[in-house]
């Protein structure tokens, strides 16, 4: 197997998810180092029309399968469809965004490979020798797992979002090649039919590169008014913690930690959160995390990197004012 890196592009509704360009970032470094070519795959209508930006972003060619019936994820066609394109273009490495798309995907592939994969990589490195070594949090992100891949190939892994940085190459439009899904329309098993989206369009916590988040300190679902009234002049996604879902005073698409979604925003600010192992779990890896409790031996003080201890019904209210300020 080749130096080849190949990445799996998610689209939603026609555009490029960004923990797409993460992984290309990623793969572009990877590949300078091993001596190949970087390869994307995109499924859906109008897939070839990213060319000039994964180009930009380090691609050298864009494989697509433009078919309409690949517009919403199949799992069997899109897994069945980039597992043969490692094989077309001699992958040793393949990339996935270890988003929800992702961490369904990235598992068939591996097995349909028949190699190993690692998920949820926090980083990535390459040497000119071609050994991977990567780095996984385990444990609920008590520790990190250092692994490397010396010789089986391809390797597949998936790449936890936003913690890759989006590097811009200055390249061309990467050169463009179609492909046939590799699993025919009537073979398939499993169809989404529609996409739903939440009745609010809020954003997702997954995607966000700031979040603020409310436990149980904030007494009741009417004082999330509260978090939104911090995390609207931030830009901010709002998250939660479990005992707030359970609760019923926040859907569960906001929940943040274990059995939650995991995080790695720029900036996490938990408010009323005590920092039980579960929701670490879900936002340690969080660049910056400020913590607003007002227990001084709550355990999230031990991971902030700022914290105020303090009443949050009087604190989230003066940083809000003051994020306002700021921005006027
Ligand atoms: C299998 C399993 C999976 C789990 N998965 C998750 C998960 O995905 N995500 C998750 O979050 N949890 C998860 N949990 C639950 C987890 O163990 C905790 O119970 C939960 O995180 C606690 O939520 P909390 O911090 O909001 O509430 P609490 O632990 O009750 O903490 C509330 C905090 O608010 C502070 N506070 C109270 N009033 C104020 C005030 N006025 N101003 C400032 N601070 C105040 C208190 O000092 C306290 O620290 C899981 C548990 C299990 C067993």
């Amino acid at each position: 197997m080749g130096a080849n890196v190949l990445v799996f592009a998610e689209r939603r509704e026609g555009s490029l998810k960004r923990p797409a360009l993460e992984a290309l970032s990623a793969a572009r470094s990877a590949a300078d180092i091993l001596g190949g070519s970087v390869v994307v795959l995109a499924l859906g209508s109008g897939a070839a029309a990213h060319a000039e930006e994964l180009g930009k972003h380090g691609a050298d060619r864009l494989l697509t399968a433009e078919a309409p019936w690949l517009d919403m994820y199949v799992p069997e066609a899109y897994a069945a469809t980039l597992a043969a394109a490692a094989g077309d273009v001699d992958a040793g490495l393949v990339l996935v965004p270890a988003t929800s798309m992702g961490k369904d995907m990235a598992p068939r592939v591996a097995a349909a490979l028949k190699t190993g994969m690692l998920s949820d990589v926090t980083d990535l490195e390459a040497s000119a020798d071609g050994t991977l070594r990567c780095t996984r949090p385990v444990f609920s992100g008590k520790a990190n797992a250092i692994v490397a891949i010396p010789a089986a190939r391809p390797a597949v892994a998936s790449l936890r979002p936003n913690v890759f940085p989006v590097k811009e190459t200055g390249g061309g439009a990467a050169e463009t090649g179609s492909v046939e899904p590799a699993l025919a329309e009537d073979k398939v098993r499993v169809r989404a039919v529609r996409l739903e989206k939440p009745a609010e369009a809020e954003l997702d916590v997954a995607e966000a590169s700031v979040i603020v988040s409310g436990g149980r300190g904030i007494k009741g679902a009417e004082n999330f008014k509260l978090i939104r009234e911090l995390a609207e002049p931030l830009g901010a996604a709002v998250g939660a913690s479990r005992a707030v879902v359970d609760a019923g005073w926040i859907a569960h698409s906001h929940q943040v930690g274990q059995t939650g979604k995991v995080v790695s925003p720029n900036l996490y600010i938990a408010c009323g959160i005590s920092g039980a192992i579960q929701h670490l779990a879900g936002m340690s890896s969080s660049k910056v995390i400020v913590a607003i409790n007002k227990d001084p031996e709550a355990p999230i003080f031990k991971i902030a990197d700022y914290g105020i201890v303090g009443d949050l019904f009087e604190v989230v209210p003066k940083l809000a004012e003051a994020v306002r300020n700021l921005n006027s």
